[in-house]
């Protein structure tokens, strides 16, 4: 009696947890019918490619880990596999040079069991691959090199690039480092032992009432067009997005984590709720973002938007360590 009613228990249980399982990774599509369509429209922005500073961008990555597509984004595959990359790029422009990102710090374990709970410590795993300074340093260029370090938005795997700049110039909006002053912790994938120190100097991005693209505001940022930043809200308060244009004639987006993986775009579809649970706060910003980089991409096709975590997206960047 006794034994029947466990293997009951057992049975029930196991379809509760099927049933779980099913609704977590259940493909589940944005709706972009129901959004307006963008218009689009650049304005006070050289669209000129022969008018543009000669941009040059070196990629590097300090870490990665790798997990199932369905973990991603929602409608990934349970069996192909995502390589997140926590990702850097050096950008070089004829006025100046920064940093774009900058994934994991040296510490970051430490930092860790610190600020994440244990569950969080088993779900964001991690191969280390060397600090931002340390492949910096590696290449020609050195930290002298470097005026300022622009980060899309203040999350723990972000950060992590200060500590080995911490007498440069930091980048973000206003809005992104008051709610991570006032609201950040590493329940919601923000470590402020990275970014609330005294002895640090932010400056803070305000766009100018220019519009670009399918943006309303925009700033371009060395006054040729090449490197224009866009507010990009919804995945935190205040991330950023930035377009580049080489002489190539090559154009990239890169949108920080408003998506992890590029494929996500053309569906659109968000995180798994797992992945929205974890690291999105603004869902109706995140979604607006989310319509507005689909019809981006399906206007210019040849447009490369690239999340700072997906690997295979940045196969066309040029590689840091060939500098
Ligand atoms: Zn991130």
């Amino acid at each position: 009696m006794m034994l029947r009613a466990i293997s009951s228990i057992a049975a029930l249980l196991l379809i509760i947890f099927a049933l779980i399982l099913t609704w977590h990774f259940w493909p589940r599509k944005i709706d972009v019918a129901a959004y307006p369509v963008p218009n689009y429209e650049t304005s006070g922005v050289n669209m000129d490619v022969q008018k543009m500073g000669n941009v040059r961008l070196g990629y590097f990555s300090t870490g990665h880990n790798i997990s199932p597509e369905a973990f991603i984004y929602s409608g990934g595959s349970l069996i192909e596999t995502h390589t997140s990359v926590y990702s850097g790029m050096v950008v070089q422009h004829p006025k100046g040079t920064f940093m774009f990102e900058g994934g994991i710090g040296g510490d970051v374990a430490a930092k860790m069991q610190r600020n994440f709970d244990s569950f969080q410590r088993s779900i964001f795993t991690y191969t280390a691959e060397g600090t931002a300074r340390e492949q910096l340093e590696a290449s020609s260029l050195s930290a002298a090199d470097i005026d300022f370090i622009l980060l899309t938005h203040l999350h723990w795997d972000h950060t992590g690039v200060i500590e080995g700049f911490p007498d440069k110039e930091i980048w973000t909006t206003e809005d992104e480092f008051n709610w991570g002053r006032d609201h950040g912790s590493g329940a919601d994938g923000f470590f402020p032992e990275d970014y609330l120190k005294e002895e640090l100097h932010w400056k803070f991005i305000t766009f100018d009432p220019v519009k670009y693209e399918s943006f309303e505001r925009s700033l371009d940022l060395y006054g040729d067009g090449s490197i224009v930043l866009v507010p990009l809200p919804g995945h935190t308060a205040g991330s950023v997005g930035m377009f580049v244009t080489l002489k190539t004639g090559n154009r990239f987006l890169f949108i920080g984590d408003i998506s992890w993986s590029q494929k996500a775009l053309d569906i659109p579809a968000k995180r798994p709720p797992l992945g929205q649970h974890l690291a999105d706060k603004f869902d109706e910003g995140l979604t607006a973002s989310l319509v507005q980089l689909h019809h981006l991409k399906r206007k210019y096709p040849e447009l490369q938007i690239i999340p700072t975590h997906d690997e295979a997206a940045f196969k066309d960047v040029e590689r840091l360590r060939n500098w």
